[in-house]
């Protein structure tokens, strides 16, 4: 009997990744999403798979599964800070309603959660690089707040399952990740950088472009998030790349990898942009035996590879 395993947020980018690793790992994979910033083409592949079902379904509303469930792995969030700018309330409901269902789920099924936390609990940090054991720097008011808050409530929650019902449970602090089935309009870092190569446009960086961040290929992370999770550790661990660097160098990387010669043009930091971002990752390399392995270059270079296969009018329109 394969163990059963639901996924939420599975046909957003760490979703459907996640879904095939656990699929590779022999899981029976339940996939649930409401496809509010997701895509079932991300998951499509996995449709005819009998280990593989799907549930279209708001995880804010109560969540019901049938049959055993051995592990919760919850990633269903707006990610992105247009999308959460352009969804504040969805946001905070589905990081505090959303994990509520799911811990409520967890505790039924006896089952083990993980809940994918990020290094926005650590908001503008004063520590650098940041540990688990920095409690954060956050503007509760700003706007980016809907999805600090939220994470750091999911934080809080799980950890009173843990200590009140004696829940199993993980926490991954993961840092911006990155690969192939980003949304190329979702206006994250990368996939802005890179839809504007392939679009002959410039390339808008925020600010003077010294704030910075440690970029992790998505393969690297999700062998980090099984591993947390087929671990007996119940705190926050940072999972994410350790290697820093600041936007506008980042730009200029990208011009080189795309081979194109798009200028560079600056535009106002929006509010609460976090000045700088390294994790300390000594946690996730002592308990899980676990540091990534694949470079920038080589990541971005798969990456380059996906979205240049990207039909014409996917890369050129603006937004779903
Ligand atoms: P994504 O937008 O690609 O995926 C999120 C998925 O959740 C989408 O498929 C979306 O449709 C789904 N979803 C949103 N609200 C839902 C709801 N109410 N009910 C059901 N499904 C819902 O984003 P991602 O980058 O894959 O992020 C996944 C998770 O990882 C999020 O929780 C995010 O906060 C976390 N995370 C991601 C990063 C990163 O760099 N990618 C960094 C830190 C944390
Ligand atoms: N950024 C930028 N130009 C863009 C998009 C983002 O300079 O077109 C900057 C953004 O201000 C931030 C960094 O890139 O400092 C990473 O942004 P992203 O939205 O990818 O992630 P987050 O801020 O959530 O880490």
């Amino acid at each position: 009997m394969k163990k059963r395993v639901l996924i939420t947020g599975a046909a957003g980018f760490l979703g459907s990744h996640l879904c095939d690793k656990f699929i590779a790992e022999d899981f029976h994979v339940i996939a649930m999403d409401n496809l509010i910033t997701g895509d079932l083409k991300n998951i499509e592949h996995l449709f005819k798979l009998e280990a593989f079902e799907f549930y279209h379904h708001d995880i804010t509303k109560f969540v019901h599964v049938p049959g055993k469930v051995d592990y919760i792995l919850h990633f269903a969030s707006p990610a992105s800070p247009i999308d959460y700018l352009k969804i504040p309330i969805q946001t905070l409901k589905v990081g505090s309603l959303g994990t509520h269902n799911l811990l409520g789920l967890a505790k039924e099924k006896n089952a083990r959660i993980l809940i994918a936390s990020t290094s926005e609990v650590y908001g503008d940090p004063l520590v650098h690089p940041q540990t688990e054991e920095y409690f954060g720097n956050v503007n509760t008011i700003g706007p980016r707040g809907v999805y600090d808050e939220a994470k750091r409530f999911q934080e809080s929650i799980t950890m009173a399952y843990h200590r009140f019902h004696g829940l199993e449970t993980r926490i991954a602090r993961i840092f911006n990740t990155y690969g192939p089935r980003m949304r190329l309009n979702d206006g994250r870092v990368i996939p802005a950088f890179i839809g504007q190569s392939l679009r002959g446009e410039d390339l808008t960086v925020f600010g003077d472009g010294m704030q910075t961040r440690s970029f992790c290929y998505v393969d690297d992370e999700v062998e980090g998030l099984y591993r947390l999770l087929l671990s007996d550790y119940p705190l926050p661990v940072n999972i994410g790349n350790p290697e820093e660097i600041t936007i506008l160098d980042f730009a200029k990387e990208i011009i080189k990898l795309t081979e194109t010669e798009q200028k560079i043009v600056f535009k106002p930091l929006p509010q609460d942009d976090p000045m700088q971002r390294e994790p300390d990752i000594s946690k996730a390399r002592k308990i899980l035996n676990w540091e990534p392995k694949i470079s920038r270059e080589e990541g971005m270079k798969k990456t380059f590879e996906y979205f240049k296969n990207l039909s014409k009018e996917e890369l050129f329109k603006s937004e779903h």
